[in-house]
């Protein structure tokens, strides 16, 4: 097994942002396991699946093919071949990847894919249950976490410069929704593991929490 570190928390608490850093600086690979959510949730949208047909999720998701390749360091999903990169940073995506990231068969699928990644290559991957079900060897676990309004002020900032049109007070109702949802599934529900780090990155900077997540590796 290379290294690996895992790396979750609710949605908006910076995961990305640090996983990345950490991956450029000790020149891991940065697996964005939501990534493959969201893919999986693009093909159901686009087949026009409603996000609360359980049944319909359980069949079409067979029919989705995902996979993962890196271009300069940068991941890129492909959906059935497809590059989806440029389709799924959306809330309406993201939405749909917490009504049917509870399913077994969608997380079965994408959790192999997950762990065949780690088991070659050095990795900091982030997500959910990476810590607690993916990868519960990971030499290095962060809980990582930040109160829900900076969460919600992070996505606003982020959405407003990409010249996204947003509410404030919606993305805040959507992050708690979303948390809602993954904390109280079944099937590998959002939680600390029990030998995880917890960072609270509400009052810390970008750099104060790498920093904070390196002094953690060996
Ligand atoms: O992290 P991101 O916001 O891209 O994740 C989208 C959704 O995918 C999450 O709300 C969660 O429902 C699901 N997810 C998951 N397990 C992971 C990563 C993401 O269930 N490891």
């Amino acid at each position: 097994m290379g290294i690996n570190i895992a790396i979750d928390g609710p949605a908006g608490a910076g995961k990305s942002t640090i996983a990345k850093r950490i991956a450029a600086k000790k020149g891991y690979i940065y697996v964005d396991t939501g990534a493959m959510y969201r893919a999986m949730a693009l093909y159901l949208l686009r087949e026009g699946v409603d996000p609360s047909d359980t049944a319909a999720i359980d069949a079409k998701c067979q029919e989705a093919d995902i996979t993962i390749g890196y271009e300069d360091g940068v991941q890129i999903v492909y959906l059935n071949g497809e590059n989806v990169n440029g389709y799924i940073r959306t809330e309406e995506v993201g939405r749909m990847a917490s009504s049917s990231s509870p399913n077994p068969n969608v997380r079965k699928k994408l959790v192999q894919l997950q762990q065949k990644l780690a088991a070659d290559a050095d990795v900091v991957m982030d997500g959910r249950d990476i810590g607690t079900c993916v990868l519960p060897n990971a030499q290095v676990k962060v809980f990582l976490t930040a109160d829900s309004h900076e969460r919600a002020l992070r996505r606003y900032k982020e959405l407003t410069e990409r010249g996204e049109d947003c509410d404030l007070a919606v993305i805040e109702q959507d992050i708690i929704e979303r948390d809602r949802q993954d904390m109280t599934r079944e099937l590998s529900p959002l939680k600390q593991a029990e030998d995880a780090v917890l960072v609270d990155s509400s009052r810390m900077t970008v750099e104060e929490v790498a920093d904070a997540v390196i002094s953690l590796i060996k």
